[in-house]
């Protein structure tokens, strides 16, 4: 069976299920949102059209996996995670790359043992400023052009929602980050972006809606400081610096929530000042949303419309953006977000991430009855090689063997009818 060399991230990330149905997709459907159907016996798996690796985190691989390459004298540093998924940071590690920083933002590796003839990686979610002024303490030229094209990792989807950033403050807007604080993406926006102007991040349209209430003079000004209080920027003044807004995200946010709090903030400025005012009062931001989120998201919900009866959706627990696939799901079925095939302990039980209490917990009996509908799919950080022994354990768990999901792939199929077009 042909299996894809890849150019882009190394070979034993991928899986060969998971590059079939990639392969299918190249031919058939390509425009489709319709996910793509996996017969296994009574076992119909369904596969969402966008799961997995986006652009960002296969560049930033390879940039990590060229460093390794080129440099195997030399010792490299990751500032932190490079994305969000521990096969892959584990990975790394094992390769000889330190971290100098941990997942809670300690510091692993001091300022004074780096020098300039390390070799130090940028994440793909970028990096504050802070960081980079110790990188230069350590000697590391992180503004050379050399550095950016070999080492800085950071997407140029997030570059963009800086550069963004830099020019709404120019223009006078103060910057609403609509992400999660201590996210190392939101604390890098927030820190390039406060370099020009006033900023606030709000989580979500809640949040949002607490803001376009005091802008609107409906809450005091102490109530607000009293929940906002430390997650804006240095000076932020909240009776001065809310009377021209722009609104950037995460880029892992659900993209559909960051056009709700936009639109909550853009009505809190018309009330105040006029609809004949609100460009004025209010930039609009929509051009700096991340594709890649975007077809993920839009994928998981055409997925929902073929009625899946259990979803499994393969991530890191610390993946943004795989929580939210997995939110989406769980709007219409059960839906477990697992970290690895390990995790699906037996036929019977399933070790899977709470969202809601941030804890593993085992759920048993998770698995229905043949015939049934499983959904699977993984977040932007997570290898196909994942996704892929968690299809074949599921299917073993029914008894399906390899020849089984052999004779499936031969006949991929779309679940038609999805109208949608990407
Ligand atoms: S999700 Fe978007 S912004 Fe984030 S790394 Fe991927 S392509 Fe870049």
């Amino acid at each position: 069976m042909a299996f894809k060399q890849f150019d882009r991230v190394p070979n034993h990330y991928a899986g060969e299920i998971i590059q079939q149905i990639k392969n299918f997709r190249q031919e058939e459907g390509k425009r489709s949102l319709a996910p793509t159907r996996l017969t296994i016996g009574q076992l119909e798996v369904l596969v969402p059209r966008h799961f997995g690796f986006c652009f960002g985190v296969e560049r930033a691989i390879h940039m990590a996996f060229s460093a390794l390459e080129r440099h195997p004298d030399r010792d490299i540093h990751l500032v932190n995670e490079i994305i969000h998924n521990p096969l892959v940071n584990d990975d790394l590690r094992t390769r000889g790359i330190r971290f100098l920083y941990d997942s809670d933002g300690q510091r692993q590796v001091p300022e004074k043992s780096l020098s300039g003839d390390d070799v130090v990686l940028i994440p793909a979610f970028g990096t504050t400023l802070e960081i980079e002024a110790s990188l230069h303490r350590s000697g590391v030229d992180t503004s050379s052009v050399s550095f950016r094209e070999n080492y800085d990792t950071t997407c140029p989807f997030v570059s963009k929602v800086w550069d963004r950033g830099e020019e709404l403050g120019r223009e006078g807007f103060t910057i609403i980050i609509h992400g999660k604080f201590g996210h190392e993406e939101t604390q890098a926006t927030h820190s390039h972006t406060e370099q020009h102007t006033r900023t606030l991040v709000v989580r979500d349209a809640e949040e949002a809606s607490r803001v376009a209430d005091y802008i609107m003079g409906r809450t005091s000004q102490d109530a607000f400081v009293a929940e906002f209080g430390g997650k804006w920027s240095q000076g932020f003044d909240p009776a001065t610096d809310l009377d021209r807004v722009a609104v950037v995200n995460q880029t892992t946010m659900l993209a559909e929530e960051t056009q709700q709090v936009a639109g909550i903030l853009r009505e809190a400025m018309r009330d105040r000042f006029g609809e004949d005012h609100i460009d004025e009062h209010f930039a609009d931001t929509n051009d700096t949303l991340c594709y890649a989120t975007n077809w993920n998201q839009n994928a998981t919900k055409a997925l929902l419309d073929a009625e899946p009866d259990v979803a499994v959706i393969v991530g890191g627990y610390n993946s943004s953006n795989t929580a939210h696939l997995v939110e989406i799901c769980e709007t219409v079925m059960p839906s477990f977000l697992i970290s690895s095939a390990e995790e699906l302990l037996s036929p019977d039980q399933i070790r899977h991430f709470d969202l809601g209490a941030k804890t593993t917990t085992v759920t048993d009996a998770w698995r229905p009855q043949l015939p049934t509908r499983l959904a699977v799919t993984s977040g932007a950080s997570c290898p196909d090689v994942l996704m892929n022994s968690v299809v074949e354990k599921i299917a073993s768990f029914y008894g399906y063997d390899q020849g089984d999901i052999m004779a499936g792939l031969s006949s991929l199929s779309l679940h038609e009818p999805t109208a949608d077009v990407v």
